[in-house]
């Protein structure tokens, strides 16, 4: 078996998306869980806190948005490590902003271009080492 490169939380509500970017990370080795709402985000990220390499978080997402879900994880001191790249299709400069002010690093657009998608991603594991 391939070693895994690294632990991701996938939160997004929607199936469709949510088994598109589980199948292209598992394709690049990475490991995965998943969220679908804001509450069981903030579950998981304290279940595995430290384990988790990459959060990638849907924005419009059930019960607090993915904007409210960065803030609180950047103000818990356990959790505020993590990094977290926003998968939004909102591409508002308002929305960009209000992203980057919840503390998140990175913003990648829906639909989300594959191969872009992974090289982003395959970048900043590399670049963490
Ligand atoms: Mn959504």
């Amino acid at each position: 078996m391939t070693k895994s490169k690294g632990l991701i939380l996938i939160v997004e509500d929607n199936l469709t998306n949510m088994k598109l970017v589980r199948d292209v990370l598992h394709s690049q080795n990475y490991e995965t869980i998943e969220a679908y709402t804001g509450k069981e985000a903030l579950k998981k990220a304290s279940e595995y806190d430290d384990k988790i390499d990459l959060i990638l978080m849907d924005i419009q997402i059930p019960e607090f948005n993915g904007i409210e879900v960065a803030k609180i994880l950047k103000s818990d001191k356990n959790l505020s490590l993590i990094p977290i790249f926003a998968v939004s299709a909102h591409v508002m400069e308002n929305d960009i902003q209000k992203a980057l002010e919840a503390g998140i690093d990175e913003y990648i657009i829906k639909p989300i271009n594959i191969a872009n998608f992974i090289n982003k991603i395959n970048l900043f594991f590399e670049n963490r080492l």
